[in-house]
């Protein structure tokens, strides 16, 4: 394939060397869940008795999501479909069927969109799902990526963001800020060592959804609350408090960060503290659970992630987020990722 379209724009493939582009690197085959894929005006899927259906979306648009310096075509690929699979894992569920709606400049190469879809398809491979249609459009100017992606839950297991209560253990899987350091060093040309600080780029570029754990989360019937975090635990938080009309205290020393992000702060002359409350793009479980069960989310978080989650806070009756710091408490100014 590489050999045929290599110097080819979208504009010589036309729309139906694109869609051939693209349903050749995926699977073709069919799963049980699908009757009918790519290819006819819908696709055709089994639905599942006791199951119920979980549908997300998101949109990537060009110089507002990302450019052609934070991610590679390929990286691109993986992380539209990412973000997605958060979402369905921060509910409990099991993601199944993916479709994407692209549009591209008529100039832009056809190996950008090669590539674009081999990082689809290895995140796609990974965690089991299967693309089964889309559209292909023209752009003017800017690329933009839509993914919606469909997944399922035994109701019973589903977690919402509006069950949290007072008194709750606030709780976090592995560790915050990396992404937004990743980001800041790609941006950033005054850092010049890219290469010591692997785990931070591959946080912004390829992001590794918390499947496994939503699910496990889900059937354990311990969780009260659930948010994937992507605007950053201080906004995220405030999401779950907010559906749940309550408040959260955070204890600052409790936030997990990584050696990499420490370093990279110091170095930078950033707060590592800011990354990690605000820095958002970190794709971590963000839940709440009675604290009469501390033991038991720490021996399940072993058990799938190989190292325990964090305990890094407690739900509150009085609104609001605060922060706990070695001064004293203080509220958190309500940074993260502002959408418009
Ligand atoms: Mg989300």
């Amino acid at each position: 394939m590489a050999t045929i379209i290599k110097n080819k724009t979208l504009k010589d493939l036309g729309e139906a060397g694109i869609i051939r582009l693209v349903q050749g690197k995926v699977s073709p085959q069919l799963s049980p869940h699908i009757r009918k894929g790519i290819g006819d005006d819908c696709a055709v899927l089994e639905t599942t008795e006791g199951r119920a259906l979980l549908v997300t979306t998101d949109t990537l648009i060009e110089g507002v999501h990302f450019t052609a310096q934070t991610l590679s075509p390929k990286a691109l690929g993986w992380k539209a479909l990412a973000v997605n699979i958060s979402d369905i894992a921060a509910m409990g569920g099991v993601p199944r069927t993916a479709f994407l709606s692209i549009a591209l400049r008529p100039d832009s190469g056809a190996d950008f969109l090669e590539s674009f879809t081999d990082g689809l398809k290895a995140l796609a491979d990974k965690t089991g799902i299967i693309l089964a249609g889309g559209d292909t459009v023209e752009s003017p100017s800017h690329a933009m990526i839509t993914i919606t992606l469909l997944g399922d839950c035994p109701p019973e297991h589903l977690i919402y963001r509006s069950g949290a209560r007072v008194g709750d253990d606030v709780w976090v899987t592995g560790q915050l800020g990396n992404a937004a350091a990743g980001l800041f060093l790609l941006i950033n040309k005054k850092v010049s060592d890219v290469s010591g600080y692997k785990l931070l780029v591959q946080a912004h570029q390829e992001p590794m959804p918390r499947v496994e754990m939503g699910r496990a989360l889900g059937e354990s019937g311990l969780v009260h609350a659930m948010i994937d975090i992507s605007d950053g635990i201080a906004k995220d938080i405030g999401h779950i408090c907010q559906q749940s009309g309550t408040g959260a205290l955070l204890q600052a020393e409790s936030i997990p960060m990584s050696d990499e992000l420490l370093k990279l702060a110091a170095e930078a002359e950033k707060s590592p503290l800011s990354w990690a409350l605000h820095g958002g793009e970190d794709y971590e479980l963000l839940f709440t659970a009675s604290s009469a069960d501390e033991e038991k989310i720490l021996s399940l978080t072993s058990k799938v992630l190989g190292t325990h989650a964090a305990k890094t806070g407690t739900i509150t009756q009085d609104e609001g987020i605060w922060l706990q710091t070695e001064k004293g408490k203080e509220p958190i100014q309500s940074g993260g990722y502002v959408h418009f």
